[in-house]
């Protein structure tokens, strides 16, 4: 097979090991910028330059896109899509994917576990009380709506911190939600990959002392987790729900069950494969494999 992994940086460690994975497995593998890409439109010949020569003959891409560049990266993957290249990732489940408020919405119609979230429009002060009241009054964690690997995600512990901070993003004119804070986490929660049907890998994360978020880029540390069958569920149900093939799912440990947090449609491969010590890449691959020639019924997106 021809593979394009859609990647703006070759040296990133997800990057290097897809590539390795699928040279491993005989496969051409091109590593293509898709901020270097174009779009050429024309009618019934739908093609994409990169550098100026159209990409011919891919059978699949492998989307890695930057949550910076998510309205570009994901133009250059619906034109695949309308090439009929089969992506591990279409256009629409990365762009619902990196909406925290979309894909609540898609998760809950889903029927997955939330914690309790509110959304409001630029509340007034008095609206703001209600907010808090809403999902259970302080603690809560107030977020926002695209912000990643734990930056914009605050914990507030009175309502009068609560409401300082939302009024803050609001006065920066940012869209926030407001959470109900999942005190028996305790700074941790679980990341599971997700490839076709199935969990690959999980891992639990922790954060540093008196820290509650449990990111890795925050300094939180991993460690190898065998999933209760609950939270594989609830796992592959999310990747699912939001039309993602290969998902990096976020999960806090509650007394309820399985929360959702996120759904992360570039899942870094780093810290799940040095944790456990599984060939996540080899599992993305062997995958695509399975799934060439494209399910011609599967027209999400096209
Ligand atoms: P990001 O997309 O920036 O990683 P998340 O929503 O995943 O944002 O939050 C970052 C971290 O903060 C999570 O991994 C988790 O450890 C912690 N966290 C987030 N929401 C809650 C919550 N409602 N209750 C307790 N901890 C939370």
């Amino acid at each position: 097979m021809r593979i394009a992994i859609l990647s703006a940086n070759p040296n990133l460690y997800s990057t290097r090991r897809l590539v390795e994975a699928a040279q491993l497995r005989d496969h051409e593998v091109l590593v293509v910028d898709h901020l270097k890409c174009h779009v050429m439109i024309e009618g019934g010949k739908p093609s994409v330059l990169y550098e100026g020569q159209p990409l011919e003959h891919i059978d699949a891409i492998i989307p890695r896109i930057g949550a910076s560049v998510t309205d570009y990266g994901c133009a250059i993957v619906r034109q695949f899509e309308m090439m009929k290249v089969f992506t591990t990732a279409k256009s629409q489940a990365i762009t619902r994917s990196r909406n925290k408020l979309r894909s609540l919405q898609v998760l809950s119609k889903a029927g997955v576990g939330l914690p309790k979230t509110v959304f409001a429009n630029h509340p007034k002060n008095g609206d703001i009380n209600q907010l808090i009241k809403l999902v259970g009054g302080p603690p809560v964690v107030i977020k926002l709506l695209e912000g990643t690997q734990g930056i914009g995600v605050v914990l507030a512990e009175t309502t009068k911190a609560a409401k300082s901070t939302i009024e803050a993003f609001y006065g920066l004119k940012k869209h926030v939600l407001v959470q109900e804070y999942i005190a028996e986490a305790k700074g941790a929660d679980i990341r599971a990959l997700v490839v076709g049907n199935q969990v690959v890998g999980a891992i639990r994360r922790q954060g540093v002392d008196g820290e509650f978020r449990s990111n890795l880029h925050r300094g939180g540390n991993a460690v190898p987790i065998q999933l209760t069958a609950e939270e594989e569920d609830t796992a592959i149900n999310a990747a699912r729900a939001l039309g993602l093939k290969v998902a990096g799912v976020d999960m806090l440990p509650s007394d309820r069950g399985p929360l959702l947090l996120e759904v992360n449609s570039s899942p870094g491969l780093e810290g799940i494969e040095t944790a456990t010590g599984i060939d996540v890449a080899a599992e993305i691959v062997t995958y695509i494999e399975e799934r060439i020639p494209a399910d011609e019924s599967d027209t999400v997106g096209v």
